[in-house]
């Protein structure tokens, strides 16, 4: 049996122990729904990724909980819509300068 030859001390041990622990993942956000995504996944909760429909989410649900889920999709959608609006108005230097 192969035995080691001297002792480790706590320095060596507690250096090799400082890589064992979780880490959180890392996540981005869904474009389509704004959910929690992990990087290069299909977004579970709107079936989507890289803009297009790759999982059919409302296939498998009974028809309660589609109504929800399209009523949740679709308004994530109108409040996507209604934040472009506010961040498409063009900002002018007159107005900058007013604010200062
Ligand atoms: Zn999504």
């Amino acid at each position: 049996m192969a035995v080691p030859k001297k002792k480790h001390t706590k320095s060596r041990r507690n250096k090799r122990r400082r890589n064992i622990f979780l880490k959180a993942p890392v996540l981005t956000i869904c474009p389509k729904c704004g959910k929690p995504v992990l990087p290069h996944t299909v977004c579970f909760n709107c079936g989507y990724y890289k803009g297009g429909e790759v999982i059919d989410v409302l296939k498998k649900l009974t028809k309660k909980e589609k109504k929800l889920k399209e009523k949740e999709i679709a308004g994530k959608e109108k409040e996507e819509e209604k934040e472009e609006k506010s961040a498409k108005k063009p900002l002018s230097w007159e107005e900058l300068s007013k604010s200062r």
